[in-house]
C-alpha cells in the first residue's frame, strides 16, 4: 500500500535555526540562563538589541502585520524574563503549561500560535528557570499525592530552539528528580541529539506530531521531515523515553484514508520494537476558528488548507468562543479510520484521546 519510500525521504535534512537579531531585557541578564546567552551571540555574528520588555521590540522590517514582518518576526529572539508564574491549564494531555518560551520559527499553516501569540510572533525564551521550577513545585504539592502532568508546548515547539537554550534538557532533568511531576512536550523538529543523555528517569514523555506526507508538505514549511522526525524518535525510544505521536490535524484532502494508511505502515516499518512498548497516539482532527481563517489567509495568502465554514460544523467552546470541526460523520469516519490503523499497526499502543 505505501508509495513511498524511506530511501526517497530521508534526503530532507533542516538546518537548526539562527536568528536574524536577538533582544535582551536589562533584567535577563541577572540570571545564569540570561548571561550564557548574551555571551552565546556576543561570540556570532547576530546583531544584539537592548530592549526594555518584549512589548517594546521594535524595528522588525515590514508593514506591521504583513506577511513580510511577520517572516521577519519569526526570525527575531528575545531573551527575557517570565513575570506572571500563573501557569495556564493544559487539557486533555496535562494538568499545567509551562512556560520556558513563546513562538516558533516554522511556518505551519494551522499553527495554534497565529492565535494564541497572534501579534507578537517572535520568539521569546525565558531564562528565571528556577522561579518557573518553583512554580510548578507549587503546582505538585496542591495536588499531592497525584501525579501532576505539566506540557512544554503549548506556547512554541521546545525541541526547535534547545540548541540556543538548552532548557528543555534542564526541564527533564528537574523533573527526572520529580516523584509527582511529570513532563511532556511535542514537536515537529528532528534535532532531538542533546537530549539522548538526559537523566529524565522515564518521567519525561516525548511526543512528535505526525502527519500524513501530503499534509506535511503542503502545510509545515521549515519543519523536519516527516523521516527526519521518525528518525529521531527511535533514537529517543532508544534512549528509554515514553515516546508518544500526536497524529495531528487530521486532515481530509483527497486521498486521506490512503495517505493516512502509507503513514502508519512507514512508522510501524521505521520504529523498533523497543519503541512500542510504552506508546501513545493522540488524534486530532483539523479545526479552526474565524480569528485564525483570517490571519492564516493574510500570512500565508496562497495556502491551499480548506477553511470553508459550510462544510464545518460549529462546536462550541469555553466563554462562548467556538471552532468549526468537521461535521459528524465525516469525523466519525476520520475517528473510526485512524483508531483502526493504530490497533491494527499498533495492537500494544494506547490511544490517549481523539478531538
Ligand atoms: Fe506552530 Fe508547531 Fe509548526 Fe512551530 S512547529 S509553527 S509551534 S505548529
Amino acid at each position: 500500500m505505501a508509495t513511498l519510500t524511506l530511501e526517497r525521504k530521508t534526503q530532507h535534512v533542516n538546518k537548526p535555526f539562527e536568528p536574524d537579531v536577538v533582544f535582551f531585557e536589562p533584567q535577563a541578564l541577572e540570571y545564569p540562563l540570561g548571561k550564557e546567552l548574551m555571551n552565546r551571540f556576543k561570540g556570532s555574528n547576530t546583531p544584539i538589541q537592548m530592549t526594555t520588555s518584549h512589548n517594546q521590540v521594535r524595528g522588525i522590517q515590514g508593514e506591521s502585520g504583513s506577511p513580510e514582518w511577520y517572516r521577519n518576526a519569526k526570525r527575531t529572539l528575545v531573551v527575557g524574563v517570565k513575570r506572571s508564574l500563573k501557569f495556564e491549564p493544559s487539557k486533555p494531555s496535562a494538568e499545567y503549561a509551562i512556560p520556558l518560551a513563546t513562538g516558533c520559527m516554522a511556518h505551519c499553516h494551522y499553527c495554534y500560535l497565529n492565535t494564541n501569540v497572534g501579534t507578537k510572533p517572535y520568539i521569546r525564551v525565558y531564562v528565571n528557570l528556577e522561579e518557573i521550577y518553583g512554580q510548578a513545585e507549587k503546582y505538585m504539592r496542591e495536588r499531592a499525592p497525584e501525579i501532576t502532568r505539566f506540557e512544554a508546548a503549548c506556547t512554541s515547539d521546545p525541541v526547535g530552539i534547545e540548541h540556543i537554550t538548552g532548557s528543555l534538557k534542564r526541564t527533564i532533568e528537574y523533573f527526572g528528580q520529580q516523584e509527582l511531576g511529570r513532563l511532556r512536550f511535542v514537536t515537529k523538529f528532528a534535532n532531538v541529539d542533546s537530549l539522548l543523555d538526559a537523566k529524565h528517569n522515564g518521567h519525561t514523555r516525548f511526543r512528535f506530531s505526525i502527519n500524513a506526507d501530503y499534509v506535511i508538505r503542503n502545510f509545515e514549511p521549515a519543519t523536519s521531515s516527516f523521516l527526519d522526525r521518525i528518525e529521531a524518535a527511535k533514537k529517543v525510544a532508544e534512549a528509554g523515553y515514553p515516546l508518544g505521536f500526536i497524529a495531528a490535524p487530521l486532515y481530509r484532502f483527497d486521498g486521506w484514508k490512503e495517505g493516512y494508511e502509507d503513514l502508519f505502515e512507514l512508522l510501524a516499518r521505521a520504529l523498533p520494537s523497543s519503541a512500542t512498548k510504552d506508546l501513545t497516539f493522540e488524534l486530532i482532527q483539523h479545526r479552526f476558528t474565524k480569528v485564525a481563517k483570517n490571519l492564516i489567509l493574510a500570512r500565508y495568502p496562497k495556502t491551499k488548507l480548506e477553511m470553508d465554514e459550510t462544510k464545518r460544523q460549529y462546536k462550541w467552546g469555553k466563554y462562548g468562543r467556538g471552532k468549526y470541526v468537521y461535521k459528524k460523520d465525516e469525523a466519525a469516519e476520520l475517528q473510526m479510520h485512524l483508531e483502526r490503523l493504530v490497533h491494527s499497526y499498533f495492537p500494544q499502543a494506547e490511544i490517549s484521546y481523539f478531538t
